[in-house]
């Protein structure tokens, strides 16, 4: 583990760490798969921003060219269209794995999926299931093999849902979790847990250099309008006019960081010295009937609060302890729900206000 921790350093030599006075740091080519999506597009910015030479790999299912369309010019940024469910041959020194499906909903108004699923005599649901499995599983695996072969680092990027409906609160990263594993929502629980897993055997096994953030409900500009995400909903459903739909009782609680305080942690994890997992996360806690108040302030103190049954197994608390990532990483979010949400507003008015335009005419 030492021999491939130093063998890495000598080849990025001080883009690993802190630049010395006068030293120049070295341009690092990184690729950032899910790099078109809404954390990952975020995550290009500062790269590119930090001069280094950045490949986004990404097949759109859920991304949008238009999140990194401003890079395009710019001969330090490459977009590859592809499915990470194929293996794919690069050259670089960092990975980060930020590709998955983000929710099944999209799902509903994909024909190709659709018309798929009817040949494979499933359900739609059943292939959405199929397909979070298959990125997590064989998508990790290919990348891990990508950063075996060229002795890159890879960042995993898994998800406090690794947690379950969890029976400990808040949640520290010893904590194993309780998930369903034959529940709705085990395809994507189970998928990180399993990317977790093959990230430690080729940690173990391979002298693979990883890390591993496990990251708690995330809001900002460039979130997918119609994905069914609890902010992303309520934002939508107020600028719309539409009542906030507060699933169950309202009382579940989440916590949500802003995009830029994630992105600053993924950053530090990568260039720093541990392996983790590291909750990445903002330990604000909110019941959903307090943030449908937050949005109600924000965006339109008229909207109206309609509930709805809750989807199965949906946990009842969550809250990250961030210790480990404060002392390991120096790092800790610094943007709070009140002062987040109106950038997310700002872009969202845009989006859902142009959306119409386009539509009506
Ligand atoms: P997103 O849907 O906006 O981004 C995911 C990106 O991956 C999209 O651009 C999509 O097109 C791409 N993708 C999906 N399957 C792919 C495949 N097979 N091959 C290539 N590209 C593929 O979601 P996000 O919120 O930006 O999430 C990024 C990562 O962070 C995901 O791994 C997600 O599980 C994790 N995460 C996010 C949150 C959150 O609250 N946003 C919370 C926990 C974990
Ligand atoms: N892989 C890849 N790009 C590479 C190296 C490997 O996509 O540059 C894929 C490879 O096709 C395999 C997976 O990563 O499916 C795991 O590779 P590894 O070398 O660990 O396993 P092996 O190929 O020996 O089974
Ligand atoms: N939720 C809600 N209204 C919505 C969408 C979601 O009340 O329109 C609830 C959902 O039941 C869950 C919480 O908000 O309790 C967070 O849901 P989300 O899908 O955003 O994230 P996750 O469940 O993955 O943490």
């Amino acid at each position: 583990e030492k021999k491939a921790s130093i063998e890495y350093m000598s080849r990025i030599g001080s883009a690993g760490g802190k630049i010395p006075l006068g030293l120049k740091r070295k341009v690092l080519r990184v690729v950032v798969t899910g790099g078109a999506g809404f954390v990952g597009s975020h995550l290009v910015d500062r790269l590119m921003a930090r001069g280094d030479n950045v490949i986004v790999v990404d097949n759109f299912f859920t991304g949008r060219k238009e999140n990194v369309m401003h890079h395009f010019s710019n001969p330090n940024f490459e977009m590859i269209r592809h499915d990470v469910v194929e293996p794919i041959l690069l050259e670089v020194d960092q990975i980060y794995h930020l590709a998955c499906p983000a929710s099944p909903v999209h799902y509903k108004f994909n024909p190709v999926k659709t018309i798929i699923s009817f040949f494979l005599g499933i359900s739609i649901a059943q292939y959405c299931c199929l397909d979070i499995c298959l990125t997590n599983v064989v998508g990790t695996l290919n990348m891990l093999g990508l950063a075996k072969r060229v002795g890159a680092r890879f960042l995993l990027t898994s998800t406090s849902e690794v947690y379950g409906d969890p029976l400990q609160h808040p949640q520290v990263e010893t904590y194993w979790g309780n998930v369903n594993p034959i529940g709705v929502r085990s395809c994507y629980d189970e998928g990180k847990r399993t990317a977790e897993t093959l990230a430690m055997d080729y940690h173990r096994g391979a002298n693979v250099e990883v890390r591993i953030a496990r990251i708690f409900n995330t809001y900002g500009p460039r979130m997918c309008i119609d994905d069914g995400r609890v902010v992303s909903n309520f934002v939508a459903q107020a600028l719309r006019k539409e009542p906030l739909t507060v699933y169950g009782d309202g009382k579940q609680t989440r916590s949500f960081q802003f995009v830029s305080d994630l992105v600053e942690g993924l950053m530090r994890l990568m260039e720093g010295e541990h392996v983790g997992p590291f909750n990445l996360g903002n330990p604000g806690e909110f019941t959903m009937l307090e943030l449908a108040k937050v949005v109600q302030e924000t965006i339109d103190p008229n909207a109206k609060i309609e509930f709805r049954p809750n989807t199965e197994d949906d946990p009842h608390k969550r809250k990250p302890d961030i210790t480990k990532a404060k002392e390991l990483l120096g790092w800790e979010p610094k943007v709070a729900l009140r002062q987040g949400l109106p950038l997310m507003v700002k872009d969202f008015r845009q989006r859902v206000f142009g959306d119409q335009k386009q539509e009506s005419s």
